[in-house]
């Protein structure tokens, strides 16, 4: 679970508006608890101004207030770096440094015959959803992005704002097509084809998500009604579920943009995040093999930029209680020897700090005025930063990341990296999809094993020959197979 843009304080100053205090969300009592970094290996932006990053510096941070300031990751970068355990450029999307395709989390879930989805409170093309799913050398080609998730992908859900027939009060409207694809793809979606012809000439088809050698057609889902609908009972092979409104569930809504939390009323047509989240749990969970899923507060980010502290609350605890929604679902309905539940950010966003710190090295704690009164707090930035970030796990093999926990910040104390969240979850899972080791293994690379797990534990490639032990042994070292 990612809550895109939170730092400490950003987690904190919704504590306690929402609790009266910090340290009550049930996640904040995980039994892994560390901070990330998530520098990206290129800085800037892509095209024109990529540059090396150098990393991060826990002594230039807490010495100098404006170090955090410059040479931070934005979320597609991190976003794959979570997604593949590679750091690569901002702005990409699954793509390393070469713009070689990367392996995402949710690919290997597929190969693995387990179910995966990602949702989002913001557009489902959008930067972190996109980082988990698609390959594209920039996050702005959104409806390349659209096409890859819906026609490439296998994925079983996929939730998020972006519809192009409503404004962002859940009005009707017409708006830009270009996060749900085209026009002629989400005319498809709403007829439930399987057949699209992207640009109106070449047919393209959907995936099969199950294995059964049927494609298997988006069942596209806008009501609220609909999203609640599906929390219990029997559910569709495959759900999109694009809410109906704009750019995002509540944050980009009308009204004082600098009112208290919950001054301005919420648009009530769309769902919660929380309710996003335990519809698409029971979709997942039909998989006997498991699944992977992404959820992301995506807004939260959005509000930093803005300096829009009540809204920034508001989309915080919309977070909160989705991952309180989680928390449920595995006591319920799982248990935390099968399920692995992280909760994080993918970088900081607005420099949150209590009154009166700048530079050259105040950092004031921000003040509590209790439970439903916002805190004092100031955004130092409209930008990202380069701060470290929390980071929770609880349940299965959620040990492992102790191991990654090697740096030390002298406030934060030891911290992981980003990348280290898909190495760890890889581990977990045992399986190794690797091409780039095949010469290392004297093997012929037009072999391309790319694992296809046919029984449980038993290796094949794609030219059906099975791993001889040796081999098998080496793969349980986990080096890791990056490259599509
Ligand atoms: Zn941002």
């Amino acid at each position: 679970m990612i809550a895109d843009g939170m730092g400490f304080n950003t987690m904190i100053a919704a504590d306690y508006y929402q609790k009266g205090k910090t340290n009550a969300q049930q996640y904040q009592s995980f039994p892994i608890k560390y901070a990330m970094s998530h520098y990206p290996a290129k800085t800037g932006s892509y095209p024109d101004s990529m540059q090396w990053s150098s990393g991060y510096n826990p002594k230039a941070m807490w010495s100098d207030f404006n170090y955090a300031l410059s040479d931070f990751t934005e979320s597609a970068a991190s976003a794959t770096a979570l997604s593949t355990g590679v750091k690569t450029y901002n702005n990409s999307i699954g793509k390393d440094l070469d713009f070689k395709n990367l392996v995402h989390i949710t690919q290997i879930a597929k190969r693995m015959n387990k179910s995966a989805g990602v949702i989002t409170s913001v557009e489902w093309t959008h930067a972190t959803p996109a980082g988990f799913v698609a390959h594209n050398v920039t996050r702005d080609n959104y409806k390349q992005i659209a096409y890859e998730m819906l026609l490439e992908s296998k994925l079983d859900v996929i939730m998020g704002c972006g519809n192009p027939d409503y404004n962002n009060n859940g009005a009707s409207s017409h708006n830009t097509y270009q996060y749900v694809g085209d026009s002629l793809l989400w005319l498809g979606l709403k007829a439930g084809n399987t057949i699209f012809y992207p640009g109106g000439i070449t047919a393209d088809t959907v995936e099969d998500c199950n294995g059964d050698c049927i494609w298997d057609s988006w069942t596209l889902i806008q009501d609220r009604s609909e999203f609640q609908k599906l929390i219990t009972g029997d559910t569709p092979l495959r759900v999109l579920g694009v809410p109906k409104v704009f750019e995002t569930l509540q944050q980009s809504r009308s009204g004082d943009i600098n009112a208290n939390p919950y001054v301005i009323p919420f648009t009530t047509t769309v769902p919660t995040l929380a309710e996003m989240t335990n519809a698409t749990l029971n979709i997942l969970d039909n998989n006997p093999n498991g699944f992977f899923l992404l959820i992301e507060g995506g807004a939260i980010d959005w509000a930093a930029h803005l300096n829009q502290k009540g809204r920034l609350i508001e989309e915080q605890i919309d977070f909160n209680n989705a991952v309180d929604a989680v928390i449920h679902w595995v006591n319920e309905n799982s248990n935390w020897n099968e399920t692995l539940v992280i909760v994080t950010s993918d970088h900081e966003c607005g420099f949150v700090w209590g009154p009166g710190s700048g530079p050259p090295a105040t950092f004031n704690p921000i003040i509590n005025n209790g439970q439903n009164n916002l805190p004092e707090f100031s955004f130092y930035s409209n930008e990202h930063t380069n701060s470290l970030v929390p980071f929770f796990a609880k349940g299965a093999g959620s040990e492992i990341f102790v191991l990654f926990a090697d740096e030390t910040d002298p406030i934060r104390g030891r911290f992981i990296q980003n990348s280290e969240i898909a190495q760890g979850i890889k581990a977990i899972w045992g399986e190794n999809f690797f091409t780039d080791h095949i010469h290392f293994l004297g093997l012929k690379v037009s072999e391309k094993y790319n694992f296809e797990q046919n029984s449980t534990n038993s290796y094949y490639s794609t030219t059906g020959r099975i791993l001889n032990p040796q081999i098998k042994s080496f793969l349980s070292l986990n080096i890791f197979g990056i490259y599509e």
